[in-house]
């Protein structure tokens, strides 16, 4: 994996080409970007076909264990890749622990094992079966196992501890790399860990750049534990640890921050450095809270603009309109708010295929924009517009909703687990 930096601005953060795969040397992602959050390697709700109306070039993949560690040992044994297996072998997949739209699942931590939130709950894994994983599914690139299980309100004893274990994995997982066969055109991607401590951040790029050689790129990690309550994250805190973490690290090696950060935030964090980010937001909004994204990225409109639209409020029953005027999506090229709203009004399964399809244009032409802004050093122009619009009051979950936690989703699982059995019973 290579990264090559062609401006550095003063105020807006970098421009970059990330690419140099060994095996897709003319894949690359123009940064700062978006590398697309999977769930069992496909991206939710939207169809490798109807990816072609969103974005019809391969791209990067974010791939996570704890939504495909039930595909081990299919992958294994049909022998081919994660990229073959789930049919993109065109795409980049870039491997990670965690899904970042994941809710962490309570549970008792085990000294020498990482928990996963799997689809049939907490999963504890050792280094020998994450790296094992790593090379049934032989990913472009990966990251060492590590803990990241760090937010704000983090102890500092917990932030030492998240330090010293990876500092412990990451020796082991470079030493089985380096005794690999399978794993030798995988690159690696170092992971920053340390909570908000700065000198333990510092510390932990300082064990990481002993090795810089062997690293394609860093994963800036233990800022918030996942889920929808990043996408509420206000920045105080978390920007100076992202700031300070991007000055020490090296320039010419791409930097990943993953989580569902809300847009403004992304734009601090673009100022602050960071070079490449995921999906999960767009799917958060679309899928969890029946959203479509409509902020406004023209700096040159001055209509007072919302930045999300509820497809689900009965004022779009009779709306014939698209979900945001003059988008060229293929959603508000066919179809009205008045569509979107029956849809999701009547819990078809189109209603969060269409949103997807919108809300991921919407993203990508939002990154656009941003390398824009920071190609002409305007970053700050953009952040002032984002920051005039009118947001929703934020989203409440329905009752039924709120009744799916984790841990009741886990009995629901048993349950459906026991019906799968029950009626295969009945089918033989
Ligand atoms: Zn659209």
């Amino acid at each position: 994996m290579k990264f090559t930096l062609s401006t550095i601005s003063k105020c807006s953060g970098r421009l970059g080409v990330l690419g140099g795969l060994d095996r897709l040397p003319n894949l690359s992602l123009a940064t700062p970007g978006i590398i697309f959050h999977t769930k069992g390697g496909s991206i939710p709700h939207v169809s490798k076909e109807a990816m072609q109306h969103v974005c019809n070039e391969p791209t990067f993949l974010h791939v996570s264990i704890s939504n495909t560690l039930h595909m081990q040992d299919a992958v294994q044994a049909s022998r081919q890749t994660i990229a073959e297996f789930i049919a993109q072998n065109n795409c980049a997949t870039l491997l990670f622990p965690r899904d970042p739209s994941e809710i962490p699942i309570p549970g008792v931590p085990e000294k020498e094992l990482v928990p996963v939130y799997t689809r049939n709950g907490r999963r504890n894994i050792s280094l020998e079966q994450y790296m094992t994983l790593v090379e049934s599914f032989r990913p472009d690139a990966y990251v060492p196992l590590y803990d990241g299980d760090t937010d704000m309100n983090s102890s500092k004893k917990r932030e030492q501890k998240s330090l010293d274990r990876t500092e412990k994995f990451l020796e082991q997982c470079l030493e089985w790399h380096r005794n690999s066969d399978a794993l030798h055109s995988c690159s690696i991607i170092g992971p920053v860990v340390g909570g908000y401590n700065e000198k333990l951040r510092e510390k932990s790029v300082e064990v990481l750049r002993k090795t810089d050689e062997l690293f394609g790129g860093y994963l800036i990690d233990g800022l918030h534990m996942n889920g929808p309550s990043v996408t509420r994250l206000d920045g105080t805190a978390l920007l100076p640890v992202v700031t300070a973490v991007c000055k020490q690290l090296p320039e010419e090696k791409v930097r990943f921050c993953f989580g569902s950060y809300d847009p403004m935030l992304v734009l601090d964090m673009v100022a602050a450095g960071v070079d490449v980010f995921d999906t999960s937001y767009v799917y958060l909004k679309a899928v969890q809270e029946h959203r479509a994204l409509v902020f406004s990225f023209d700096v040159s409109s001055t209509e007072q603009h919302t930045t999300e639209l509820d497809t689900t409020d009965s004022q779009w029953a009779e709306d014939f309109g698209p979900l945001l005027a003059g988008c060229r999506c293929y959603t508000c090229q066919k179809h009205s708010r008045a569509y979107v709203h029956h849809l999701f009004n009547t819990r078809e399964m189109l209603g969060p295929i269409l949103l997807m399809m919108h809300n991921l244009h919407h993203y990508i032409e939002y990154f656009k924009t941003i390398r824009e802004h920071v190609r002409n050093d305007t970053l700050s122009v953009l952040k002032q517009h984002l920051a005039g619009q009118k947001s929703l009051p934020p989203y409440e979950p329905s009752k039924e909703e709120k009744v799916l936690t984790p841990a009741a989703a886990k009995n629901d699982l048993s349950e459906i687990t026991e019906d799968d059995k029950q009626s295969k019973k009945q089918r033989a």
